[in-house]
């Protein structure tokens, strides 16, 4: 391609709009446009790089065995209410665009594709014998993000990869989660991207066990906590840990004390030069379930330590059942308003203690009358704690579970892992943190969605069984800004070769210059005809100028019919590292074509 017939605009400033590198760069670079919030128009630089991550996607897909496909993005809610996300999907989360047809049909756009995938497998797959079955797709998905953001990374209209398989057990599913983890290994190092496989929380699209993939890079949005050893990493959501010792508490015996203004643990630490992991401090919670009703949730767990929300809700949906709910649509610090809604009377914040009275809850419908009582793990271990006296300005000291207080049922995990905990496995390796871009998450879902749609075979004993299923999925456009991210330097995008829109470019540095139009013709057309994807920057424009464009939209090899070419000699410069080199005219193709070869091998 002819950069003098592109629609090719660069920007000398970084957009306002923007505020991480590769957002800027892409907008920067003419590869994006923004139209509206989260939704941008793939110029034709970024379609070519979405091409190729496309296509490393599928090769991938196909080499373990899974079938492409392409489904509606315009599903019914017949389908979502079979499944019971209809009302999550499009009020509670509000992630799903919702529409009314003609007809008065309520539709949604797919934000994902479990429900009519298991739809067409209850109808189609009758027989173990047509098992395992793994299709997948690559498609544009909408989801209404309430935050979107830096460009491709959270946008409302996405392209991505989504895989569904159907096994005839837990076993099969195993086998079959396990190749998509290598594919997507694969994936991830043909793309040329770092990444670390994490465990990761299910989240609202239910199942057993998930892994997701994390590119290493500052932007990240998700936090990742290792150990050295390589032998475990996990998102923070999901994370386990074991944390620093408890200190010892400095009080012997259960007294109340006036403690003024100690509302934080911090306050009340130097109040009462007690260490934050000998208080008890209890959070308050407002979770509301599918059916309207209201919890109120009182989290006790040891004062250094602090509530992972995830992990918490995950607790709150097991109680569902109890409040006569399926899930939880909402779960909130509450503030003042919300309080005012159900508090009897005013409550003693930052004062709170684990058996606060359930008579500080109005007795009301919609309202469940008690509190929710949770502890964490590692606060049911404390002696001689401080905690709350249920009385502004007053706290107790020296107290224990079993004497002075009730060590609530529900004992649980809702602790966050952070850096410096040590690890489970081997406790002489700490957390370290790093943040990452999740570019896929591969689930094991089980029959979560089978068993709610209906969708089962039958087996060789002639028994009708739920088909196990899984899910994987893979952000295309994500991936493709995720790599700039991680690959750019002051100059501009650094692609990788595997998915730079073009591996080439020939600048002319003078194009009244016949010798150098001439040379650079000739080059364009024979690496173009040798395979190797070539731009030639033909433009009436300044050298300096076009070597800056080369830089800032990235492409891996620039060559140069510059001053050299008396010599039989071209400049060719290596992106990344701005090596350059002169290499003879007769020399170009075969060079370059073995180092792509290097590059993408
Ligand atoms: P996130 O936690 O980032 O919101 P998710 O857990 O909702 O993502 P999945 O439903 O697992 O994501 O979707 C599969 C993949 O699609 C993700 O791993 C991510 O790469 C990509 N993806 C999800 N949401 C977006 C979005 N709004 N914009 C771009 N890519 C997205
Ligand atoms: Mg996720």
């Amino acid at each position: 391609m002819r950069l003098s017939q592109m629609l090719f605009v660069t920007l000398r400033e970084d957009p306002s709009e923007a505020e991480i590198p590769s957002h800027k760069l892409l907008l920067r670079a003419g590869y994006i446009r923004r139209i509206a919030a989260g939704v941008y128009a793939y110029l034709p630089f970024m379609w070519r790089v979405l091409q190729k991550v496309t296509q490393i996607v599928r090769e991938e897909m196909n080499a373990a065995g899974a079938q492409e496909c392409l489904l509606p993005q315009l599903q019914p809610s017949d389908l979502w209410k079979e499944s019971g996300r209809w009302d999550t999907y499009t009020k509670a989360e509000g992630i799903m665009f919702s529409l009314v047809d003609r007809q008065e049909r309520e539709m949604g756009l797919g934000p994902t594709h479990e429900e009519v995938i298991t739809a067409i497998a209850r109808d189609m797959v009758r027989s173990y014998r047509q098992l395992p079955l793994n299709l997948y797709q690559i498609q544009t998905k909408f989801r209404d993000e309430i935050r979107p953001r830096f460009g491709l990374m959270r946008g409302r209209e996405f392209i991505m990869k989504d895989a569904y398989s159907f096994d005839v057990d837990e076993a099969g599913l195993k086998v079959t989660y396990q190749k998509m983890d290598q594919a997507y290994r694969n994936i991830l190092k043909r793309s040329g991207l770092e990444f670390r496989a994490v465990d990761a929380d299910s989240g609202a699209i239910g199942g057993s066990g998930s892994q997701e993939f994390m590119v290493l890079a500052d932007a990240g949005e998700d936090e990742v906590l290792y150990t050295e050893d390589g032998k475990y990493s996990a998102n923070v959501e999901k994370a386990v840990s074991q944390p620093a010792d408890a200190e010892a508490s400095p009080f012997t015996s259960f007294e109340k004390r006036e403690t003024p203004g100690t509302e934080t643990i911090e306050t009340l630490c130097t109040f009462l030069k007690c260490p934050a992991s000998a208080i008890v401090k209890n959070v308050l919670y407002q979770a509301v379930y599918d059916n309207g009703t209201t919890v109120l949730v009182l989290v006790s767990l040891r004062g250094d330590q602090d509530v992972n929300e995830v992990k918490l809700q995950n607790e709150l949906v097991k109680q569902a059942a109890t409040y006569g709910g399926n899930t939880v649509l909402a779960l909130t610090v509450p503030d003042a308003a919300a309080q005012q809604k159900w508090a009897a009377k005013s409550l003693p914040l930052g004062y709170i203690a684990p058996d606060l009275a359930d008579d500080y809850i109005q007795q009301q419908k919609g309202i469940a009358p008690k509190f929710l009582r949770l502890v964490d793990q590692t606060a049911t271990e404390l002696t001689n704690f401080v905690t709350g006296a249920n009385e502004s300005g007053y706290h107790v000291v020296g107290a224990n579970w079993g004497k002075e207080f009730t060590l609530p049922k529900l004992v649980v995990d809702v602790r966050k892992a952070k850096a410096g905990d040590r690890s489970l496995h081997d406790p002489s390796q700490t957390l370290q943190t790093a943040r990452g871009i999740e570019i896929g998450h591969i689930f094991q879902l089980g029959t979560k969605y089978s068993q709610a749609l209906g969708a089962t075979y039958t087996n060789e004993q002639g028994e009708e069984l739920p088909l196990v299923m899984g899910c994987y999925g893979v952000g295309v456009s994500r991936l493709a800004q995720a790599a700039v991210e991680q690959s750019f330097d002051k100059d501009g995008i650094v692609w990788p070769v595997a998915i730079a829109p073009y591996q080439a470019i020939v600048v002319i540095p003078n194009v009244n210059d016949s010798d150098q139009v001439k040379a650079a013709e000739t080059l364009y057309g024979d690496l173009n005809a040798a395979g190797i994807e070539t731009l030639l920057d033909d433009r009436d424009e300044r050298a300096g100028v076009k070597f800056k464009d080369a830089d800032l939209i990235g492409i891996p090899y620039r060559i140069v019919t510059g001053k050299s070419l008396k010599n039989g000699k071209v400049e060719v410069v290596q992106r990344a590292t701005k090596e350059t080199q002169e290499v003879a005219v007769a020399d170009v193709v075969s060079t370059l074509k073995q180092w792509v070869a290097a590059a993408i091998a």
